[in-house]
């Protein structure tokens, strides 16, 4: 039996979470769900985003399957998705993107694995004012050689543990010289140590460009923290959306798995959001958990269900009569 920490999240979060739970548990994996609170629903009723108990609770089990965040624009309380990476040291966020049979989209046979640093960067959360009118702002973007050489491992690591051939770094250092500098730097020594993959080297900007031109050119790809976070969306664009993609969060002594795409307001309370992201990071956490064939046979059902495109979500079939619930009875029926 897996203690597992179970935050449902907000908005369209308790529908898809509900879907998950529900086919984890057809599978046979035995998982003893221990369910907490954390976000604005949160917030709203223990007066923290981030109560206690849910801290504990992780702390105990190490491992969390969570459903999206809200983090309010502007002010209001700091993301509570930063603030769990960095207190559990989730350093690397994996982001895969492969193209669904069924699911029509501008390519084929595309098959990227973001490998995004997760605890620092634009995101390590040291921002501040200038001035007392508040007119100037500064956001500091913090790069150290441990988190480098430890996500390029992770990366390296990564493709040489799945068959992969390639890591393409995206960075800037041509213009932030010292902070995206020494992220490259890294990743050409660490390169050196894994003679069988090759380092493809890209500036982020033209990276984007290459990317929706031509994205079977990549493989696994490396970034800092905010670099990872928009080419992950770009990815999944290429794949079918937001609805599709799952995202793990690597620590030396804790996980965390949710899905690339946040609390969707625009379609809370209408059985429209697509469950898929978040069951396939429960695929990705039973992998974690050596539950190996209760997340094949989800795996299995997923794209069985998505092929036929008859009961899955409107976001990949306009005229579905189907909705968030019908697409996880249905992925129930098709498992074996
Ligand atoms: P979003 O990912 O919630 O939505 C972007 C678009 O994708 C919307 O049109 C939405 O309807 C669609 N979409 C997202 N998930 C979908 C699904 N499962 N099925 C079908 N369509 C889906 O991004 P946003 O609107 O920029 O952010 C909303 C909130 O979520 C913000 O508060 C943001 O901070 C938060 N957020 C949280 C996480 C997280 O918890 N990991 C990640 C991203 C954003």
């Amino acid at each position: 039996m897996h203690s597992v920490t179970l935050i449902k999240g907000d908005g369209i979060g308790p529908s898809i979470m509900n879907e998950a739970v529900k086919i984890i548990n057809a599978s046979g994996a035995k998982i003893n769900w221990e369910e907490t609170h954390a976000g604005l629903g949160a917030f709203q009723l223990f007066n923290t985003p981030i109560p206690e108990e849910t801290l504990q609770s992780i702390d105990r089990t190490r491992l969390a399957f969570k459903g999206p965040l809200t983090t309010p624009i502007g002010a209001g309380f700091r993301s509570i998705n930063v603030a769990l990476r960095q207190k559990y040291d989730l350093y690397a966020n994996v982001r895969p993107a492969k193209s669904w049979k069924g699911v029509s989209t501008r390519f084929e046979n595309v098959d990227i694995v973001i490998v995004r640093e997760n605890t620092e960067g634009l995101y390590a959360g040291l921002e501040h004012y200038l001035t007392p009118k508040k007119d100037i702002a500064e956001s500091i973007a913090v790069v150290t050689r441990l988190a480098s050489e430890r996500i390029m491992d992770y990366a390296f690591k990564y493709a040489q543990d799945n068959q992969r051939k390639k890591v393409t770094v995206c960075h800037k250092a041509n213009i932030l010289k010292y902070s995206q500098g020494l992220f490259l730097d890294v990743a050409r020594e660490t390169a050196a140590r894994y003679p069988n993959i090759e380092l493809d080297e890209k500036i982020i900007d033209a990276a984007c460009m290459h990317m929706v031109m031509n994205p079977q050119q990549f493989d696994v790809v490396v970034a800092t923290n905010m670099f990872g976070d928009i080419l992950s969306d770009l990815t999944a664009g290429l794949v079918g959306g937001l609805g599709l993609i799952a995202g793990a969060n690597i620590g030396k002594d804790a996980a965390l798995f949710e899905a690339v795409h946040g609390s969707a307001p625009d379609i809370t309370g209408q059985n429209k959001a697509n469950p898929t992201a978040v069951i396939m990071a429960g695929v990705m956490m039973l992998h974690h958990l050596g539950e190996h064939d209760a997340a094949n046979s989800i795996q299995t059902a997923v794209e069985k269900v998505v092929e036929e495109g008859v009961n899955v979500t409107p976001d990949l079939n306009p005229n579905t009569k189907a909705g968030t619930v019908e697409m996880g009875n249905a992925i129930v029926a098709a498992m074996v």
